[in-house]
């Protein structure tokens, strides 16, 4: 069950007093969202408006629409990090999961028996269950690592493009293990640091060492960086997400390119789909500069990430 942060939420309201809120969340949690916060809304005499758009992380919140509303407050609940305020108007209230940690631990000893260093990380839901975690594993007989808070990482905590908590210790571990029901989140961390990676869903009990999806993911990248190496036609997308607004990276890339002589063409984009690249019938393949993992998604043409981008502005020089 989620239990949201409400005590934090009242004192952020007594202290506004706003008359219009902006609320958004990961959708997963939206039904529990709307009813929290309409009950809330009564109580302390606001109204509400729940943000209709996908939300993937602390890089895409409700600060730009809060302003188109004149909203006077947006709350985000889900997603956290080390800072509570982002922007001007959004703040992060925590939703923090209650769901025991032990039985997946148990489930897993039997898989960790080789290694003896362990590294251990999560996602926000799960983060002030992390010490009886570690307290867990190091009554079993291994020693363990949680990496430092790392802003905008707390401690022990990931996010799909950010492993620092988890590079800091990498030399003093084995392996990791990354407790949570989000693959994209371990197989990132398996791509960043190279090492054994142990995803632990504490719902379905799932343990499952990640490598292979890891490896996947890793091979349909340089896939679509070798097929994008014969476009002539190139798109780059600056996306307007506003924790994924890279302009700079993107007028830079579309200033190499262009002067080597390929057709670039600079797009600005929210949420990029399939169905809106194939709109764009003369380009041949497309950068992304808002979130590295966007790429590991299947699109019809190649998709390459910021960093596969520079790779492919480096490839094309030397030829
Ligand atoms: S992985 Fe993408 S969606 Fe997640 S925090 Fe990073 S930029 Fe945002």
């Amino acid at each position: 069950m989620l239990d949201i942060d409400k005590d934090s939420l009242v004192k952020l309201l007594k202290e506004k007093k706003p008359k219009l809120v902006l609320v958004s969340c990961p959708s997963g949690i939206l039904v529990k969202c709307m009813a929290f916060m309409t009950s809330i809304a009564k109580e302390y005499g606001f109204k509400v408006v729940f943000l209709g758009e996908p939300c993937y992380g602390t890089c895409d919140l409700g600060e730009y629409n809060a302003h188109l509303l004149g909203a006077d407050l947006s709350i985000h609940i889900g997603h956290s990090a080390s800072m509570k305020k982002v922007g001007e108007l959004t703040y992060l209230i925590e939703a923090f999961d209650d769901v025991n940690l032990i039985p997946v631990l148990e489930k897993a000893l039997l898989k960790l028996k080789d290694y003896k260093r362990l590294g251990l990380c999560t996602i926000g839901p799960h983060i002030h269950k992390l010490d009886s975690a570690k307290n867990f594993l190091i009554s079993n007989g291994f020693e363990v690592f949680i990496g430092d808070e790392n802003p905008p990482l707390k401690r022990g905590q990931i996010f799909g493009c950010n492993f620092a908590t988890c590079t800091n210790i990498s030399s003093k571990v084995d392996a990791f293990i990354f407790i949570g029901s989000s693959r994209f989140h371990a197989s990132g961390l398996y791509n960043c640091i190279e090492k054994p990676v142990y995803m632990l869903d504490p719902y379905t009990l799932e343990v499952l060492s990640i490598e292979k999806e890891a490896l996947r993911i890793r091979k349909h990248q340089l896939l679509n960086f070798y097929r994008a190496l014969d476009a002539k036609d190139l798109g780059i997308i600056i996306g307007t997400k506003e924790g994924q607004f890279k302009k700079d990276d993107a007028f830079h890339l579309y200033n190499e390119l262009s002067q080597i002589g390929k057709n670039v063409f600079l797009i600005a984009m929210g949420e990029i789909t399939n169905d809106k690249l194939n709109e764009f019938q003369n380009i041949e393949a497309f950068i992304e500069t808002a979130c590295p993992r966007i790429s590991d998604d299947h699109f019809d043409k190649p998709l390459l990430s910021l960093d596969y981008g520079y790779k492919l502005l480096e490839q094309f020089k030397k030829y």
